[in-house]
């Protein structure tokens, strides 16, 4: 690495994380690897560039390239969920999530407008109103969440919440959540309610590109999502509107909400498309939803409960109570024998967020490392031996170590 002359505190660092990425097995749904060529992309001299504005109307010189590059991007993020540029349209500048989700709010709503989404406890994002946050204390955000029993999103009360607080917004789509989301009947129910839909598929854009998740086309106004969980490019996120939405939402991200887009990101945004776009994306999704089933049913054979009772995607939601250790604990346990995941809350979870009573695991990034079902049984018993202190840490940790160096990173 060049830099480790100039800079080499950081160069050693930067190793190091190199080094236990390699060697540690990586469970957080929301994490994945980026091709080489998306991240040669992202470190281009494309990072000296300042091109605030549009292809063809920047407030800049010298944007030749710049916007060549940004109309792939557009081109190819439309070619991906199979749009016609005569209806929609794509604006690729959003630097991540969340600024792309309150982006979408600006470009319709008005500051005490009421938004509806999903319970952040039980698989909403923050920017779907956690009180504390921007969007949070501007807008008026009432909230669905699962059904107590099948702990599945329950239409019927869907509807009769939003017959009651009348939004003018809906956000279909979660962070924490493992069954399919029917957008036809969330669009069926902001239509009787006279609603915007946003759909916020952040976590499974790559899904529904590669067919293992049904798409949320045509049925949602505006859908979001992010570049870099199973979509695997570089972090950084899209909106594609309907094309009557165009102008708002051009004028919402810039110059509502953003400067200069990064023209090194959305360079590797448009790399990202293009692997997307190519056939054997699809056999990586599919794969991502059969080693997330594989995990699932054989944790469940292990004893654990798995909120739901199973996942239709790349995540599920272990219920650690019978187990009596919270969330927070677990993984930590985790962490020490070297497999990385993230505590959450499970629906109705008598424990605060800090502390939870579940681990959110997820396998798109397993995947994307060329793991299959049949290390999915693996990787069960080591949480399983882990969890319920079945073996010595130090044996966990080699057996980690060896599964993880069996399929080395680009
Ligand atoms: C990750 C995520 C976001 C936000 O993405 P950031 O890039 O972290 O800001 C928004 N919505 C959902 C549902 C997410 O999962």
């Amino acid at each position: 690495m060049s830099i480790s002359k100039k800079d080499p505190k950081i160069a050693k660092l930067i190793s190091a994380e190199e080094k236990y990425e390699n060697e540690t097995i990586d469970l957080i749904p929301s994490e994945n690897y980026a091709s080489l060529e998306v991240r040669e992309a992202l470190g281009s001299i494309l990072s000296n560039k300042y091109s605030e504005g549009y292809p063809g109307a920047r407030y800049y010189a010298g944007e030749i390239y710049v916007d060549q590059i940004e109309e792939i991007a557009k081109d190819r993020a439309l070619k991906m969920f199979k749009l016609s540029p005569t209806k929609w349209h794509a604006n690729v500048q959003p630097y991540s999530g969340s600024p792309a989700n309150l982006a979408v709010y600006s470009s319709v709503l008005e500051p005490g407008d009421k938004i509806m989404g999903m319970k952040l406890d039980q698989g909403g994002h923050i920017t779907h109103g956690l009180p504390i946050s921007f969007p949070g204390r501007i807008f008026d955000f009432a909230f669905y969440g699962v059904d107590e029993k099948t702990e599945m999103l329950d239409y019927d009360e869907i509807l009769k919440i939003a017959k009651k607080e009348k939004p003018k917004l809906i956000i279909c789509g979660a962070t924490a959540y493992s069954r399919t989301i029917d957008f036809k009947k969330f669009a069926e129910i902001a239509q009787k309610v006279n609603a915007y839909l946003l759909a916020d598929i952040s976590h499974i854009a790559g899904l529904v590109i590669g067919g293992a998740h049904p798409s949320p086309f045509p049925y949602a106004d505006f859908v979001m999502s992010t570049t870099h969980k199973t979509l695997r490019g570089p972090r950084g996120a899209l909106i594609i509107c309907k094309k009557e939405f165009q102008k708002q939402i051009d004028r919402a991200v810039f110059p509502g909400l953003q400067g200069g887009p990064h023209d090194n990101q959305v360079a590797a945004k448009a790399v990202c498309f293009g692997e997307a776009l190519d056939p054997d994306f699809k056999i990586y999704a599919k794969q991502i939803v059969k080693n997330a089933k594989a995990l699932a049913r054989e944790l469940q054979g292990h004893g654990f409960k798995i909120v739901s009772n199973g996942t239709d995607n790349h995540l599920m939601l272990v219920d650690l109570r019978t187990l009596q250790i919270t969330g927070k604990d677990a993984q930590l346990m985790l962490e020490e024998i070297g497999i990385i995941c993230n505590k959450n809350t499970i629906p109705l979870d008598p424990e605060k967020p800090f502390i939870g009573s579940g681990i959110r695991i997820g396998t798109p990034a397993l995947t994307t490392r060329g793991m299959k079902e049949k290390e999915m049984t693996i990787v069960a018993k080591l949480i399983a031996a882990t969890l319920m202190k079945k073996e010595a840490k130090n044996k966990l940790e080699k057996e980690v170590v060896k599964l993880a160096k069996k399929f080395p990173l680009e």
